[in-house]
């Protein structure tokens, strides 16, 4: 019997890959594994459910036996990967071997905190970057009986977005972070800044230039020890600090590992033949781009070559919308810092247009009311990947 394709991965990257592959009427076999439930949900509105007071179960859409059984494909949950052995074509799962005849990495990526967070915080510190995540953070807050304090430590797309829909929820949020600015990856500091305002007019605490070197827990609460000395007291904190390419095990495999993530060409494939990696844990040609739209496009350019049709990926200028709607953010961030921000500005409703030496449009970030000209100035902006 043929051995299956196997994905390690079962979140948009893995589910989707299967279900495109489905969708082509390929019915070769398929093998998802995956570490955690295997519930089929949808990452992006884990930071819109506590505005919403969304259970977790609400999030789930499909369970993992429901997914099995819509893609006719075996799904195998809180099962972890230990070794991938590429010369025999096999997966270590502690004693057992597993064969597969192609094999795709779908291991996303992990949260990176910058500091140690002690096993005694395991109650208090959290992280969401996945539904389980979701499940505890959720949890510990409803243990609470009240609306929490919640210290978010990061100011970047995640922990502004969880910002806006906990204050939003009822919550009393504080947001610290080193830069400047809010989204400072996304942003120039003028529209950072303005959602910053916006933030504390809605009652959001924000300390910008502090690091936390440290979270203490006394009593019930969590004390965030800040670099200028400064203590902050709060019920809960989130760690929203960046996320780091999930590659163990492709570098013990031997892959081709770079910085961003295993490095696939633009069919999506390592430097194993029969070995492709997609989502968050894939540095396509240069690129880990860490966004559903990018990843779409990965996974119908992988499902063609896996049917047979070999398919080079490209990706559009597509811009981030960032989910806070106490002022609605949209940002395609310029490839190289060689550009002139021009930025035009009514209250809070900002435009910036990097342009290069040239006058070219290479990125644009916009906030407010002018994130009606997403369309238009992605029109005139480079690809991503080209
Ligand atoms: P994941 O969903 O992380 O899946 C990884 C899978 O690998 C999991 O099933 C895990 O269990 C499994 N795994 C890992 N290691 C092993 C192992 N050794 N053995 C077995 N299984 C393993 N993008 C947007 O475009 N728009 C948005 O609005 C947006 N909002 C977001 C909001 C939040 C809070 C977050 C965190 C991200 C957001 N993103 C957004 C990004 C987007 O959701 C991700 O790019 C995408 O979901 C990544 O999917 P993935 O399948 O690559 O990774």
């Amino acid at each position: 019997m043929q051995a299956p394709l196997t994905i390690i991965g079962t979140g948009m990257a893995g589910i989707g890959l299967a279900r495109q592959l489905r969708a082509l009427g390929n019915d070769r076999p398929i093998t998802l594994i995956t570490a955690d439930s295997g519930d089929d949900y949808s990452k992006p509105l884990l930071s819109t459910g506590f505005a919403k007071r969304m259970p977790p179960q609400r999030l789930a859409m499909r369970s993992a036996l429901e997914v099995a059984d819509q893609l006719g494909a075996v799904v195998r949950t809180r099962t972890r990967v230990d070794a991938i052995d590429t010369k025999a074509q096999q997966l270590v799962i502690g004693e057992e071997r597993l064969p597969w005849s192609d094999l795709v990495l779908a291991t996303g990526a992990v949260p990176r905190p910058p500091f140690a967070i002690g096993s005694s915080l395991a109650n208090r510190v959290f992280s969401i970057n996945d539904l389980d995540d979701y499940r505890g953070f959720h949890a510990a807050l409803e243990s609470l009986g009240r609306p929490a304090r919640v210290a978010i430590v990061g100011l970047g797309l995640v922990g502004c977005e969880f910002a806006n829909d906990l204050q939003a929820g009822g919550h009393q949020v504080t947001l610290v972070g080193p830069e400047q600015a809010l989204l400072p990856r996304l942003l120039p500091e003028p529209l950072g800044l303005a959602l910053g305002r916006v933030f504390v007019a809605s009652g959001i605490d924000v300390h910008y230039q502090r690091l936390v070197t440290r979270v203490d827990q006394q009593g019930a609460q969590a004390t965030l020890i800040l670099n200028d000395g400064q203590q902050l007291q709060s019920d809960l904190v989130l760690v929203a600090t960046g996320l780091q390419p999930r590659t163990e095990l492709a570098v013990a495999a031997g892959l081709e590992v770079g910085e961003d993530g295993v490095k696939v060409n633009r069919r999506l494939t390592t430097s194993e033949a029969h070995v492709h990696a997609l989502g968050d844990v894939a540095c396509v040609d240069g690129i880990n781009a860490m966004y559903v739209q990018p990843l779409q496009a990965a996974i119908r350019a992988l499902a063609a070559t896996l049917d047979g049709k070999p398919t080079e990926v490209g990706y559009g200028a597509w811009p981030v919308l960032v989910k806070t709607p106490l002022l609605p953010v949209v940002s395609l961030p310029p490839a190289h810092d060689r550009v002139t921000w021009r930025i035009e500005a009514d209250g809070e409703d900002m435009t910036a247009l990097a342009e290069d030496e040239l006058g070219q449009l290479q990125g644009f970030a916009l906030t407010g009311s002018c994130v009606r000209r997403k369309v238009e100035l992605a029109r005139a902006a480079p690809p991503l990947l080209g």
